[in-house]
């Protein structure tokens, strides 16, 4: 079975690998679902493992299987699988659980262990190959009517889970009615936190470098939010005409952009960090002026990664909403199909070259 795979810590090392064909009950005690693969979406974590930022390959394999953005049907499930069945349209979740006490309950999302497992980017395979097996606990179903847009879940997920941490954090207020928010990056994830803001009812200003018309200041508005170009006003500026904050909500993985939003968030607001910055930056940052305004603002700053089923679960409901509210909306963000696993220089060509992309996805076995 053909997968698309890199060798770790050998940049540009991504090419055609082979895989023993999955069965149902490589998953001990008849738990094993078999998917076939139908489409897996792409990212920054990608191209980065393929520059061999990152990224381990599984015990006994000198390779691994990129792809965490899954999209797919089930073929077959083990006598003790409940709840899925062949035809089913589902996304699976990618981290797996290690053995600190919150993977023990369910939130490998959470884990404290030093060493994390996620299928596509550290030490499991991923998913862009034709069929693979796991445990239903991963597996989440997707209605039939949101196939065309499955493939989006699992970045949906992140922005769901930030956005649940954020709501989580702020009952520590007892009344907390975010008005206002900010989201800082206009990227597929920025475009998912601005949807989710915005169907949580929220007056979302979106800010991003690019001055507009692009199809990412179109997705902004088209969903009622505000797109703010940080050339033409800065941030702050941004903050003082449609602020105070109540929610900032950061995709652009710049550290800089962290400490200019923590300057600028509301009082009893909340910073939601979900960038990743690769790189070893050093910046200069107005410390006391933060830190002051932190303290007299009873303000917080979360890190959130991943995410674990339930907001997987949330982001299909999600998915749904914005379908009603905004039909056709979320199919505008998979801008760039690349066909079959056989061309992986084309995705890698994508995900490196074209400015104008929003989500790169891999068609792997047709869309059926
Ligand atoms: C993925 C997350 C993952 C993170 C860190 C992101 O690209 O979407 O699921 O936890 O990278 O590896
Ligand atoms: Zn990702």
């Amino acid at each position: 079975m053909k997968a698309m795979a890199v060798v770790p810590g050998q940049p540009n090392s991504i090419h055609l690998a082979d895989l023993p064909e999955p069965s149902v009950d490589d998953v001990p005690d008849g738990r094993g679902v078999l998917v076939e693969v139908l489409r897996v979406g792409v990212d920054g974590t990608d191209k980065e493992i393929n520059a061999a930022e990152y990224g381990d390959a599984p015990e006994g394999y000198g390779f691994l299987v990129t792809g965490h953005e899954s999209f797919g049907r089930v073929l077959e499930v083990g006598e003790n699988v409940r709840g899925l069945e062949p035809g089913d349209y589902v996304v699976a979740t990618v981290r797996r659980p290690g053995s600190s006490i919150y993977d023990r309950i369910g939130t490998y999302d959470m884990t404290t262990d030093e060493t994390y497992f996620e299928r596509g980017i550290n030490l499991r395979h991923g998913y862009l190959t034709e069929r693979y097996v796991d445990d239903p606990e991963y597996i989440v179903k997707v209605p039939a009517t949101l196939k065309d847009v499955g493939v989006l879940l699992e970045p949906t997920s992140v922005a769901e889970k930030g956005i649940e941490q954020a709501y989580e954090i702020q009952r520590r207020l007892k009344v907390w009615r975010p008005e206002r928010a900010a989201v800082v990056g206009a990227g597929t994830l920025g475009l998912l936190g601005t949807l989710a803001l915005r169907l949580r009812g929220l007056n979302v200003t979106t800010l991003a470098r690019t001055e507009p018309p692009t199809l990412n200041s179109e997705l902004v508005e088209a969903v009622g939010a505000r797109y703010v170009s940080t050339r033409r006003m800065p941030l702050k500026e941004a903050a003082k005409e449609y602020g105070p904050f109540d929610i900032i909500f950061e995709a652009t993985g710049v550290s800089s952009v962290v400490f200019e939003s923590m300057e600028v968030l509301g009082k009893n607001g909340v910073l939601v960090l979900t960038g990743i910055s690769g790189g070893d930056r050093t910046v200069e940052v107005p410390g006391d002026h933060i830190m002051l305004g932190f303290v007299l603002g009873n303000k917080v700053a979360v890190g959130s990664v991943n995410a674990n089923r339930t907001y997987f679960e949330r982001g299909v409901q999600d998915m749904a909403l914005a379908e009603a509210q905004y039909p056709g909306w979320l199919k505008r963000l998979l801008t760039h199909r690349v066909q079959g696993l056989d061309n992986y220089e084309e995705m890698i060509r994508l995900l490196t070259e074209e400015k104008s992309a929003i989500k790169v996805f891999v068609e792997v076995n047709g869309h059926r």
